[in-house]
């Protein structure tokens, strides 16, 4: 039995016409695949990954809410539960105006793989609304997200489902949404992950995304004898995932040269300090405006509608969004003297410049890997939430530390090759057999 890599993406595309980014999804985990499949059919003979890529359940619904001027909209609202192979569906909700059900798909199936690799019982699941949260009222949020959680506490809970924050959905919005789901079922369960302190969340969760893709990124220059000081860092986004990846690479010494949003970049040449980094969160966090806002300001230069990666330096980090860079990006990134690729958004990378990096000996680490010290802490919220104790910063530091070094020991483990270590085909198979195994055993449902 072989694995006939064409016929199934040809069948992947004819039954999910359209959804471009699952398929390219499904595509990044399948092309470094093959072989492992060819040596241990059982997989094919199970139809292990046919199965896969059919989500266990999609639920879409009608969000109805109300202006501050009374106007009354209409959002559509997506859970998308994939699989609960290896514990309850794990994964985030998105506000922003593009999602659709082949962004949720994407997002969906690449956190199956995530979770798996974070060794914890968390299955993969992602959701979302194509709700727009630039320009809301407080007001107009929290009615939004009363109205979309009074559909989805029909599908999710502790042991079933546990949504938690990602592009548009932070702090306040994890608030309003456990608000809603705790009134409803009149039960204060751990429902959602990224809670406030005070009420069931976890030290460091807010952290722990950025953070876990430094300690990951710390690894791939440890096996190499390299350390991070002083070296030139390209960081894109300035939300949650970058402010904390920008955060720990400053304190560990690394010149950290941009920040971005989506209308430009932002660079400082003698690197972003740690006061600088304060101006940032408070600008998009509290006065919720565009960095265009920060030019001339402590040396910042802002580069209205580009992206970061013409600059010069030795590692790049992206951190706002699928897709951010292009083939010409990696060409850029390659002529600008970048070494090293570790991505912190989900899907950064477009295959063409996955294909050129790897092509021209640029060490390139998927986000599936790199990222995962964000669900990673978020199942540490959930087993404190589950055994009603709190761990203190250090022991969820220590433990993210911990998680995000096993996961670069699988990729050894399964990626390594005479060239090195191929991190993409690591985190593919290693993430890939525990969920596959786990198939097996349960039988046919
Ligand atoms: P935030 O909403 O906090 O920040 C998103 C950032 O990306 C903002 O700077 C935003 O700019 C920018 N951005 C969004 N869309 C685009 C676009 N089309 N082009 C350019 N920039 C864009 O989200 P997070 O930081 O939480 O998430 C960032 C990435 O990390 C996503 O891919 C997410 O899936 C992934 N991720 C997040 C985790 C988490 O724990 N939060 C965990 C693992 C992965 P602007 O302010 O202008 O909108």
């Amino acid at each position: 039995m072989q694995f006939n890599e064409k016929a199934f993406m040809e069948a992947l595309k004819l039954k999910n016409p359209n959804e471009n980014e699952f398929i390219q999804a499904v595509e990044e985990l399948v092309l470094s695949l093959s072989d492992f499949l060819n040596t241990n059919p059982i997989y094919l003979e199970h139809k292990v990954l046919e199965r896969l890529v059919e989500p266990e359940r999609t639920i879409i619904f009608r969000v109805p809410w109300m202006r501050d001027n009374s106007e009354i909209e209409v959002n559509r609202g997506f859970r998308v539960q994939f699989s609960s192979l290896i514990g309850p569906y794990k994964g985030g909700l998105r506000f922003h105006q593009s999602v659709n059900l082949s962004i949720l798909k994407f997002l969906g199936f690449e956190q199956i793989f995530k979770n798996s690799l974070t060794g914890l019982p968390i299955g993969g699941g992602k959701g979302g609304s194509d709700f727009d949260p630039k320009g809301k009222s407080d007001a107009e949020i929290m009615r939004f997200c009363q109205s979309f959680m009074s559909e989805l506490f029909r599908y999710i809970g502790a042991e079933t489902d546990v949504p938690a924050g990602d592009i548009g959905v932070g702090a306040r919005e994890i608030g309003y949404l456990f608000g809603q789901y705790k009134k409803l079922q009149n039960n204060f369960s751990g429902v959602l992950t990224g809670k406030g302190l005070d009420w069931g969340g976890s030290d460091i969760r807010t952290e722990a995304t950025g953070y876990g893709i430094i300690y990951f990124l710390l690894e791939m220059l440890k096996v190499r004898g390299d350390s991070l000081a002083d070296k030139k860092v390209l960081i894109s986004g300035s939300g949650n995932v970058a402010q904390y990846t920008a955060e720990k690479a400053i304190n560990l010494g690394a010149k950290v040269l941009t920040m971005s949003d989506s209308l430009g970049t932002i660079y400082k040449a003698e690197g972003i300090k740690i006061e600088d980094l304060e101006l940032i969160k408070n600008l998009k966090n509290k006065i919720r405006a565009d960095l265009s806002q920060l030019d001339g300001q402590n040396s910042f230069q802002y580069l209205a509608g580009k992206k970061p990666w013409s600059i010069q330096a030795d590692i790049a980090l992206p951190c706002a969004t699928q897709n951010e860079i292009i083939l010409d990006d990696a060409k850029d990134l390659k002529n600008g003297g970048v070494k090293m690729i570790a991505e912190g958004a989900n899907m950064p990378s477009e295959l063409g410049a996955v294909k050129f990096f790897v092509d021209n000996g640029i060490i390139f680490a998927p986000a599936k890997a790199v990222n995962a010290g964000g669900v990673a802490v978020s199942a540490l919220e959930m087993s404190q939430n589950s055994m009603g104790l709190r761990f203190s910063r250090e022991q969820v530091d220590e433990k993210l530390k911990t998680i995000m070094v096993s996961i670069h020991n699988k990729i050894i483990e399964y990626g390594k090759t005479d060239q090195g270590i191929d991190y993409i085909k690591g985190a593919n198979i290693a993430g890939f057999k525990r969920v596959a195994d786990s198939m097996i055993a349960q039988g046919l449902v």
